[in-house]
């Protein structure tokens, strides 16, 4: 059977079936494929960027001028996304979990990447930026994610104080792990 590559048909529906195909494969294909997963251009980012091309939105990606350097920048809007994968950035989720082995390598690898989050995000505001995390479970529901995108980018900074919750620090205590 020949198959299409699935990336240029999937859309952004196929999510779920990629992870169940995941646990299909032998160990060592599978941490090969995790660790492309971890480069540059993951997944849950390419999900976003697709989504937020869709609903018109153009933007740089990586930008390496920004602090953090956000994963979707738009530079006009002042505005910036994160895609964080909940494991690797500590979100307040089942996967966001401090492993309970390996722990002397992993406890001081995951803080330090929570540390450098908190501190992107402190140094893009004081650049006068706005910022918005999408978390990588939250893409099972793409309806409202999308919405949040919209409602994100279109507001004007006169009227986004709902979106200035990101930059509170009680906000990030509720988003991400700090312990
Ligand atoms: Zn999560």
């Amino acid at each position: 059977m020949r198959s299409v590559p699935r990336a240029r048909i999937i859309g952004i529906r196929a999510l779920p079936q990629v992870s169940r195909s995941m646990d299909r494969l032998k160990s060592n294909r599978r941490s090969a494929l995790m660790a492309r997963i971890h480069g540059k251009d993951t997944m849950p980012e390419l999900v976003v960027r697709r989504l937020t091309y869709f609903l018109g939105y153009r933007y740089r990606v990586h930008a390496k001028d920004l602090p953090g350097s956000p994963d979707l920048a738009f530079k006009g809007r002042k505005k910036a996304i994160f895609v964080h994968g909940c494991f690797w950035h500590r979100h307040r989720c089942r996967r966001g979990k401090m492993p309970n082995t390996h722990r002397k390598f992993w406890v001081p690898k995951l803080r330090g990447n929570r540390l450098r989050d908190l501190k992107a995000q402190a140094q893009l505001r004081r650049l006068g930026w706005r910022y918005l995390v999408i978390w990588e479970c939250e893409l099972k529901h793409l309806d409202r994610i999308s919405a949040r995108i919209s409602y994100f980018l279109a507001s004007s900074p006169d009227n986004s104080s709902r979106h200035t919750v990101n930059s509170r620090a009680s906000s990030q205590r509720r988003d991400g792990r700090l312990d």
